[in-house]
C-alpha cells in the first residue's frame, strides 16, 4: 500500500490514462510462469485498485505471496481465484508476506487460523507504529476495540508526537471500529501485524512452488521489506519495492536512520540480479526493465531533494510541514506527505546539506 505517483496522480483527471496500479482487480487469473499464477485482489486505497497475490504451485498445494486485505470482499475474491486453479483455501500451506502493510498481510490471519497456513516473512517483520506498544500495554491477543478503554489506548498511541515534533489527529473511534469490522472475522486483528511462523534473512534460500528462491532484504518502503528472486528462471517477486509506474512511499517514521539512502541501496541491488527476466510486482503488471525503473525512481527522489534545497533558499529555516507544502500538491498534504518530507530532510541532514534545530519542540531545517 501507500505509494505516491511519480508524476501527479491521473485518477479523476479526464483525458489521462489510469495507471496500471489503479486498475480494478481483474477476475482473470494469469499464469506468469510454469505453476506460478497472478491473482488480483480488490483494494481501494489512494492510487491503488488491486494487489497482486502470486500463487506458487507444488505437489503439497500452494504458497501465496501477499494474500490481500483482511476484507470479506478480498477473502471471497481469493476463494474464487483459487478455484480457477483448482484449489481451495485449505490447499494454501504457506503465505509469504513481503512487508508489514495491511494490503499484503490482511489475508493471512484467517488462512492461518482456519486453515493452518504457515506465515513466512523477513526476520525484521513487525509494525513500526502501534503494535509494539499495544503488545506491551494490552497483551497481543487482548485488543478489543468494542472496549472503550482499549479504544482510547489505541487512539492515544496514535496521537504521540512524530519524530519531528508534530502532533497528529487520530481517526475517530467510529472510523477505527469501521476498519475493525472490515475484518473477515468481525474482530480487531485485521490491522494487527501477524506473528510469522517462520522468518528468513537476506541471502537465505527457500523452496516455494518447486523453485529455489533467494531472499533479498530490501528495506526502504518499509524496514522489513522482502523480495524473492528465482535465479534459475530470473523471476523477481518485488512486492512494493519496485512498482511499474508509481513510486513507493518512503516514510520517515520507523527504525531506519536514513530510509531514503537505505532505499537507494536496496534499489541498486536490483540491477545486479543475474539473468533477471521478469519482475512480478505487488501492484500493476509484470515488467522486465528493472534497471530503467530503478533509475526512474531514484531520479524522482533526486528531483524532490532538489525541490527541497530550492525551497530552503526561499524559506530559510522551515518546519517539516512548511517544506511539505512546497514539495506536495495541496490535495496530498497530510501525515504521509509530512513523513516522506521528513525522510528527505533527514537524508539531506545526514549528507551534511541541511542543519536541524529545535524551535518550541518542533524540528526546523535549514538547507545549505
Ligand atoms: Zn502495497
Ligand atoms: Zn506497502
Amino acid at each position: 500500500m501507500t505509494a505516491t505517483a511519480t508524476q501527479p496522480p491521473s485518477a479523476g483527471d479526464p483525458g489521462r490514462p489510469v495507471r496500471q496500479e489503479q486498475e480494478e482487480a481483474s477476475t482473470e487469473v494469469t499464469e506468469v510462469g510454469p505453476g506460478l499464477y497472478r491473482l488480483q485482489l480488490p483494494i481501494s486505497m489512494p492510487g491503488l485498485g488491486h494487489v497482486n497475490c502470486y500463487a506458487l504451485e507444488d505437489s503439497d498445494g500452494l504458497a501465496l505471496v501477499d494474500p490481500g486485505l483482511p476484507s470479506i470482499e478480498s477473502w471471497q475474491a481469493l476463494g474464487e481465484r483459487l478455484a480457477q486453479v483448482g484449489a481451495r483455501y485449505e490447499h494454501v500451506h504457506t503465505a509469504v508476506v513481503t512487508h508489514s502493510h495491511p494490503d499484503h498481510f490482511g489475508g493471512v490471519h484467517r488462512l492461518r487460523d482456519d486453515h493452518g497456513t504457515q506465515v513466512l516473512t523477513h526476520a525484521d517483520f513487525r509494525s513500526v507504529w502501534v503494535d509494539a506498544d499495544l503488545t506491551d500495554d494490552l497483551g497481543s491477543d487482548q485488543l478489543d476495540l468494542a472496549d472503550d478503554e482499549h479504544m482510547e489506548q489505541v487512539r492515544s498511541l496514535m496521537t504521540r508526537p512524530t519524530p519531528w515534533g508534530a502532533t497528529r489527529t487520530p481517526p475517530s473511534a467510529t472510523e477505527l471500529r469501521k476498519w475493525a469490522e472490515m475484518d473477515t472475522t468481525g474482530g480487531s486483528r485485521s490491522w494487527r501485524v501477524p506473528e510469522p511462523s517462520a522468518t528468513i534473512d537476506d541471502g537465505d534460500e527457500v523452496e516455494l512452488g518447486g523453485r529455489p528462491w533467494l531472499a533479498l532484504h530490501t528495506p526502504g518502503h518499509t524496514h522489513d521489506h522482502l523480495c524473492l528472486f528465482d535465479p534459475v528462471d530470473g523471476i523477481l517477486l518485488s512486492g512494493d519495492h519496485v512498482l511499474p509506474t508509481i513510486t513507493p512511499h518512503i516514510g520517515g517514521i520507523g527504525p531506519l536512520d536514513d530510509p531514503l539512502a537505505t532505499f537507494f541501496r536496496s534499489l541498486e541491488r536490483m540491477k545486479e540480479l543475474p539473468g533477471l527476466a521478469a519482475v512480478l510486482p505487488a501492484h500493476g503488471h509484470p515488467f522486465t526493465d528493472v534497471s530503467g525503473r530503478v533509475d526512474d525512481i531514484v531520479g524522482h527522489h533526486e528531483d524532490r531533494l532538489e525541490t527541497i534545497r530550492e525551497a530552503g533558499h526561499n524559506l530559510g529555516q522551515g518546519t517539516v510541514e512548511s517544506f511539505m507544502q512546497r514539495l506536495f500538491k495541496e490535495r496530498s498534504w497530510g501525515d504521509m506527505a509530512a513523513s516522506e518530507t521528513y525522510a528527505h530532510l533527514e537524508h539531506l541532514r545526514i549528507l551534511g546539506q541541511a542543519t536541524r534545530n529545535e524551535v518550541a519542540g518542533q524540528a526546523v531545517y535549514l538547507t545549505h
